[in-house]
């Protein structure tokens, strides 16, 4: 039997499909030496950053990510920017595989004339902010009484459920204080949603809008027909087999169900069958017009929320690699030695869990690749250890960002259960112990 020699493996990314990844390859190759980079101070990219604050649930899969961290199995390298601070070129000299797993952080561009008015802001930009991402401002921006939400998508029922609720739907979350209380000063009064399928059809979880009819906030309405309360009407979906699209039908029905009752909070419009046609305003948005069934409707709004998808960000080099190489669903190889994966590698779709399928398939290949020869380990690739010494010594740890999280955990105000620092600089500070720290409730 032949014996591979240690692999050192750098992963850029610790987000879902990074963690995964890592999970696969220590599995099939516990001998090898991994390092997984962020740009960021902390681990676990949308998790901690795009996943709802009020969906605490979903963020425990942090749990089973940490184990990789702890059992020494996976070093994490945070703070430091691949194609930026550390070229892509001298990663792949110091390591035999690169696996990028840098997912897809812009909103995807709103392709209708008067898109890049003030007042037109991007879902991402506004889940980042309340997520209190180093790189969102802590305010959000003024939205106005009426907004309206482009896209049905489960980002953009996470964006209308925080444009519905109030404080107290907050508690035990880590939401940013600062964006949510900006926002409540000023709330919607009218929000209205528009999804280009009929409700059926429309790309949300129907677990999503099953929370929406739970929640005692805000009162919903259906004016279209593409978008009938009735599932079992003529109008509602035709694949009546399809049992996700007739569970969604069913709670649409049940958001706009009279027994509902009359709940505080703004008026839903949800507008199925509706496509943008132009965001109308000259200094800023005035409103959006929309083609429903053939006829041009116009909706005021003061604030134009897209929820339409994600893209690449070609901020440094591995992104404009990303953002220019068109997603592969069948393959994460983009040269020999070098391979991505997650959202980088198949587009920005699926929940966390489906990131799973898509780290084993590119693990799979680095295996394959490993097996044949086309990827070859001679032992010399220094890893990590190769990096300059400044690099390694400006990365942030695991160990520096547990100090980080017990900082967090600890400052917390009482009815939350984490108070994210916003600035990049100052979690750095907190992790290595080396700044004071700041007023928990400034
Ligand atoms: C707003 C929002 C809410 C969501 N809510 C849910 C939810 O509730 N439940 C659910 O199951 N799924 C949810 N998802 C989907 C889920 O977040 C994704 O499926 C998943 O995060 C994709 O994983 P990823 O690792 O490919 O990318 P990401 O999670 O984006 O991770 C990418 C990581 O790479 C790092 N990075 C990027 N560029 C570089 C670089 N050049 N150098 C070093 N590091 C870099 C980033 O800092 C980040 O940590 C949500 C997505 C969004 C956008």
């Amino acid at each position: 039997m032949t014996t591979v020699p240690r692999p050192q493996i750098a992963v850029v990314g610790s987000g879902p499909s990074g963690c995964y990844l890592a999970q696969a390859i220590l599995r099939a190759l516990p001998t090898a030496e991994l390092t997984i980079f962020d740009r960021l101070v902390s681990p676990f990219g949308l998790v901690r950053y795009g996943v709802a604050a009020d969906h605490q649930h979903t963020k425990a899969i942090t749990r089973q990510f940490d184990r990789l961290f702890q059992g020494g199995g996976a070093r994490f390298a945070g703070g430091i920017r691949i194609g930026d601070d550390v070229g892509l070129a001298a990663l792949r000299d110091a390591f035999d595989a690169v696996i990028l797993a840098t997912g897809l952080p812009a909103d995807r561009p709103l392709d209708v004339p008067g898109a890049d008015l003030p007042g037109v802001v991007g879902a991402g930009a506004v889940t980042r902010a309340l997520n209190a991402h180093p790189d969102a401002p802590t305010r959000l921006p003024a939205l106005g009484g009426d907004v309206v939400l482009l896209g049905a998508g489960n980002v953009a029922l996470d964006v209308l459920r925080f444009l519905v609720k109030d404080r107290s739907g907050y508690a035990e979350s880590d939401v940013a204080d600062e964006a949510l209380a900006g926002y409540l000063a000023a709330p919607a009064r009218r929000v209205v949603l528009v999804s280009r399928s009929a409700a059926a059809a429309s790309k949300g979880d129907p677990q999503m809008l099953r929370e929406l009819a739970a929640l005692p906030r805000a009162r919903y309405s259906v004016p279209d027909p593409a978008g009938p309360a009735d599932p079992a009407s003529p109008a509602g979906p035709a694949d009546a087999g399809d049992r996700t699209a007739a569970a969604r039908a069913a709670a649409v029905a049940a958001l706009v169900d009279p027994d509902r009752g009359p709940f505080p909070g703004p008026e839903v419009e949800l507008r199925f069958g509706a496509a943008p046609l132009r965001i109308l305003g000259t200094e800023r948005v005035t409103g959006v017009e929309l083609d429903v069934a053939g006829e041009r409707i116009v909706i005021p709004a003061d604030a134009v929320i897209s929820a339409i998808g994600f893209a690449g960000e070609p901020r440094d080099e591995v992104g404009r690699l990303i953002a220019e190489t068109p997603p592969d669903p069948a393959s994460g190889r983009l040269g020999a030695g070098l391979y991505r994966a997650g959202w980088a590698q198949r587009g920005p779709r699926g929940a966390i869990p489906e990131n799973r399928a898509s780290a084993k398939l590119v693990a799979d290949e680095l295996l394959a690749d490993l097996a044949s020869g086309a990827l070859a380990v001679d032992g010399d690739r220094p890893g990590f250890a190769g990096l300059p010494p400044e690099t390694r010594a400006r990365a942030v740890d695991y160990e520096h960002w547990l100090v980080l999280d017990a900082h967090e955990r600890s400052t917390a105000p009482a009815d939350r259960v984490r108070r994210k620092l916003p600035d990049h600089d100052a979690m750095v500070g907190i992790a290595r112990g080396d700044a004071a720290a700041p007023h928990p409730h400034p």
